[in-house]
């Protein structure tokens, strides 16, 4: 059965879409930590462990990653992008982009912010003109 990570990237359940290619897609992460709180998956490849990956799906989701980041950076205001892969709650490969001010901003157990449609929807647009620019 399809994840519900597949079934984003293929349309069929909605997301605020921040970048995609033929191979991989961006978006925002529906509990964000912080705004601009955005996940990176593989379209194609289900693994849900990283380091499971084929070598070229592995090097261009981090290839795809680092440019998504730079659109974010450049998008949201940030001293840096953090990463982390986590992947406890879905099992389909993918990398959270967090914009940090501080260490604090990467923390999965504080309380996730709750924004608004509009919200959701103008920060993702803003980062995809960044994403656009870069490619
Ligand atoms: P983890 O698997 O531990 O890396 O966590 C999965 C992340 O996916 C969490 O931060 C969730 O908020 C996020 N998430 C789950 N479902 C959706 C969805 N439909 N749209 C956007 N983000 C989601």
């Amino acid at each position: 059965m399809a994840t519900i990570f597949t079934k984003i990237a293929k349309g069929e359940i909605p997301s605020y879409k921040v970048a995609e290619n033929d191979d991989f897609y961006a978006f925002l992460d529906i509990n964000p930590l912080v705004q601009g709180h955005t996940l990176v998956i593989p379209k194609n490849v289900e693994d849900d462990y990283i380091f499971n990956l084929d070598g070229s799906t592995y090097e261009g989701l981090w290839d795809f990653a680092r440019k998504v980041a730079t659109a974010l950076k450049a998008a949201v205001p940030c001293k840096r992008v953090g990463v982390a892969v986590l992947g406890m709650e879905v099992p389909h490969t993918h990398i959270h982009l967090v914009p940090l001010n501080s260490e604090a901003d990467m923390d999965f157990r504080k309380e996730k912010l709750a924004l608004k449609p509009e919200e959701f929807a103008a920060i993702a647009e803003s980062i995809n003109k960044e994403y656009v620019k870069i490619c």
